[in-house]
């Protein structure tokens, strides 16, 4: 892995940290809003997901690898501060599977679109996202 890519992805996590928007969200925002999908932001639900749309009970996260242990290649367990970084990591990965349950119990679909994804292709994360819009427009007729 370069340098450049190291640096962009620790940003990168450092925007996840303070919860501001950060670039993969916005460029998935602008490639939905370009094919004219609706969605809320900041929509008052567990977990706060990154996307909600309202007509397909739908909702979307955008998860970045490290934070929330993904396993892909972009996942790792920080050296140093070990014990901190595990405790921290582990109950991210709680915390997910806990806010996945709450949601579907309430009837929403979820999507998890990871950051790696991104990085590889936004077209095909976009397409994704589509196509689960599209499945669950057609199963609730
Ligand atoms: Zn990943």
């Amino acid at each position: 892995m370069t340098d450049k890519l190291t640096k962009t992805r620790r940003s990168w996590n450092m925007s996840r940290i303070t919860g501001n928007d950060t670039k993969p969200e916005i460029l998935i925002r602008k490639e939905l809003h370009r094919k004219g999908f609706r969605y809320r932001l900041k929509y008052k639900l567990t977990g706060k997901p990154d996307l909600v749309f309202l007509k397909q009970k739908s909702v979307v996260f955008v998860h970045g690898c490290f934070w929330h242990q993904h396993g892909c290649s972009n996942t790792y367990r920080p050296k140093t501060n070990k014990k901190f970084w595990n405790t921290k990591l582990d109950s991210n990965i709680a915390r997910d599977k806990k806010v996945k349950e709450i949601l579907e119990s309430q009837g929403w679909n979820t999507l998890y679109i990871w950051e790696c994804e991104i990085e590889k292709s936004l077209s095909d994360s976009v397409e994704k996202i589509l196509n689960f819009l599209n499945e669950k427009s057609n199963n609730s007729g």
